[in-house]
């Protein structure tokens, strides 16, 4: 039984002869358990270095401990002292164990571990979780990210989405790339402006990919982006995305609705109804659809501008761009007409950037295909929260959104 076991701790810390477990004690008082891997005193070693046969020279001066991933749900640590060797070439070097990083305290087992709890909960919940500060956990994030997205290759990124996000409670930015092809993120750059663009571009070169390869780039209208883009991708299309446009549209609703609501009595009603706004167009039940016939009958003005919401939903069913050019006109040419100041208004932001509104329709369906991908940057930043640096957003995102490689094993595959 304790040769199994000990059988079963040596997979674990991938121990191969000449290293062996000396023994393990649990330790009752502490609730932990200690274990002891050595070397074979006459073990022939090689110079980590250059690779050539020679000797041991002693040990290294102190015992080091790491900590391992927990057994029997006990913390479990390992004790080792390491050997040096004398190299003819390299002189005195010290001999790494086969289950460690170099200069982490943990085994390359528990930060396996420790990446998939990660990618699965909050911070401070695997913090607690595995009864390891957050610090330390930071730490192995970052050295594993780190590591799989400097070996990331960028040469086949032909369709970009680029977004704004924000972090650390709204404040500060961030610039997220996403490979639409591929539906990951690439890029996570520090602030939302010009120069972010810039460094997607660097990055993207840095790892084997061309920004005059690029057939097209997604993003918001803001007035930093879109002359951002086309002065790094000139080639590239440029999109604006559906999901940006619906929000001008929205926004727009809302001032509607919060007018409309402040001259009405019954203040509450217009306010729960919100919700309906957010159904798009052909997906309302008989229920939802009964109710804001209700409303808009009591809220005309706020039924009117929800209609042109709608009509936004059939401009992106279309199936040809002249179709959609077609009712974007017409759409257009109704909020210009409509008497509804936020709509009058939003109508001309849309008409500024129609080009790259129905540029979507030459490109749909990759656009198509990065559509879905803001929900999944959202899903990567409820588990980002809780970082307060630039550098712990970032690695998680790139965790959760990058289909990152990571070097460090998966222990439960
Ligand atoms: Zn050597």
């Amino acid at each position: 039984m304790m040769k199994d076991f000990d059988k079963m701790l040596a997979g674990s810390l991938q121990l191969e002869e000449p290293w062996y477990i000396k023994g393990a004690e649990f330790r009752a008082e502490e609730g932990a358990i200690h274990v002891n891997v050595g070397i074979r005193p006459g073990a022939r070693l090689v110079c980590p270095k250059c690779g050539k046969a020679t000797k041991r020279y002693g040990y290294e001066p102190g015992e080091r401990i790491w900590r391992h991933a927990d057994c029997l749900f006990y913390p479990c640590y390992v004790h080792c002292k390491r050997p040096r060797v004398l190299c003819d070439e390299c002189g005195i070097i010290q001999i790494n164990a086969p289950f460690e990083r170099k200069n982490s305290r943990f085994t390359l087992m528990f930060e396996g571990y420790a990446m998939l709890i990660m990618a699965d909960m909050p911070r401070r919940k695997a913090s607690r979780l595995l009864r390891c500060d957050e610090k330390s956990l930071t730490a192995i994030l970052k050295y594993w990210v780190d590591d799989a997205v400097e070996k990331m290759d960028l040469s086949d990124v032909k369709n970009m989405a680029i977004d704004e996000t924000s972090f650390k409670k709204g404040h500060d930015y961030a610039t997220v790339a996403i490979d639409a092809d591929k539906r990951r993120v690439f890029d996570v750059q520090h602030g939302r402006g010009k120069e972010a663009v810039a460094e997607v571009r660097k990055k993207l070169e840095k790892h084997g990919g061309k920004a005059e390869n690029m057939r097209s780039v997604t993003s918001d209208m803001s007035a930093s982006y879109l002359p951002a883009v086309k002065e790094n991708f000139p080639e590239a299309l440029q999109v604006v995305d559906k999901f940006h446009v619906k929000q001008i549209m929205l926004k727009a609703l809302d001032q509607v609705r919060t007018e409309e609501q402040r001259a009405a009595e019954d203040k509450k009603t217009i306010f729960a109804y919100r919700k309906l706004f957010w159904v798009p167009e052909g997906k309302m039940t008989e229920k939802q659809r009964n109710r804001f016939q209700a409303l808009a009958k009591s809220y005309p003005k706020t039924g009117r501008a929800f209609r042109m919401v709608q009509a936004l939903d059939i401009v992106y069913a279309a199936e040809t761009f002249e179709q959609a050019e077609k009712s974007f006109r017409k759409l257009y040419s109704w909020m210009r007409r409509s008497r509804l100041e936020p709509m009058k208004k939003a109508a001309l932001t849309l008409k500024a950037h129609s080009t790259e509104i129905l540029n979507y329709f030459h490109n749909r369906k990759t656009n198509a295909i990065a559509e879905g991908l803001n929900s999944m940057i959202q899903a990567g930043k409820r588990k980002a929260r809780g970082f307060n640096t630039f550098e712990g957003f970032a690695s998680m995102i790139y965790l959760i959104v990058g289909k990152l490689d990571l070097a460090v094993a998966n222990p439960l595959s």
